[in-house]
């Protein structure tokens, strides 16, 4: 990898950003002072220090962010604030992402990364992540929607979602509302208000716990965010 490039990746700015640092003669490749940003190094074996420090590589980053209400699924946006916006100036890239989507008013689990072949994985259809969501519903969930969702619901759109768990935490006779856990496998466009209001039933509160193996941490506040390995995820 070029040392330009290098030095890019760990955080030192932009290619056009760095030259004014090799010009200083304070990037040391090997023990050796280099000025030329094209030199080729060796990122995982060569030993690069910068202003007298150490500069370990890493190439992708792995956020798990609990996402609030009112902010938007999305690396930017117009009008509104966007996921990328919670995070602290030293930890921001131009290259983060959210790997899909929450809606607006949806809070809970939401990776942020760099690393596009984990987004795909953890995206495609055909890998079958598993996403289970809390849920408040207005309404009373029974046994005959659980038997449903077992089944495969038929969302708007004529749309047969696959086989998905639905477990009764809580019901509140007096005002009409359920508590439940939701487990799906599929990434559908606003899937669970729509599963709901395919039984009739309205989802007023949606927050999600998981996300294949990665799970949202109890005492992780709105907002906030942990930053995992790689070394984290195992698919
Ligand atoms: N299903 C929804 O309806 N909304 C979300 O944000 C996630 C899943």
């Amino acid at each position: 990898m070029r040392l330009d490039k290098f030095l890019s990746h760990t955080g030192f700015g932009s290619r056009k950003e760095v030259k004014p640092l090799l010009k200083k003669s304070v990037i040391v490749v090997n023990g050796n002072v280099v000025k030329d940003g094209k030199f080729n190094i060796n990122e995982a074996s060569d030993v690069i220090m910068v202003n007298g420090e150490i500069v370990k590589y890493q190439k992708y980053f792995y956020y798990l962010l609990n996402k609030p209400k009112g902010v938007i699924s999305a690396t930017e946006d117009r009008n509104h604030k966007t996921v990328l916006d919670l995070l602290d100036a030293e930890d921001f890239r131009a290259d983060l992402f959210p790997v899909g989507r929450l809606d607006k008013d949806t809070t809970g689990l939401l990776l942020i990364t760099n690393d596009g072949e984990l987004s795909h994985n953890l995206l495609s259809p055909k890998k079958h992540v598993s996403k289970t969501y809390r849920a408040t519903i207005s309404g009373i969930v029974t046994e005959d929607d659980v038997l449903t969702f077992k089944k495969g619901v038929v969302i708007s759109g004529d749309e047969l979602c696959k086989p998905a768990s639905l477990k009764i935490i809580n019901i509140n006779e007096e005002k009409s509302e359920s508590t439940i856990e939701v487990t799906i496998s599929e990434g559908k466009y606003h899937q669970v208000k729509r599963m709901f209001a395919a039984v009739g039933k309205r989802v007023v509160a949606l927050h999600r716990l998981s996300m294949g193996e990665m799970i949202l941490p109890r005492d992780l506040d709105e907002g906030h965010y942990i930053e995992l390995t790689e070394k984290e995820f195992v698919f």
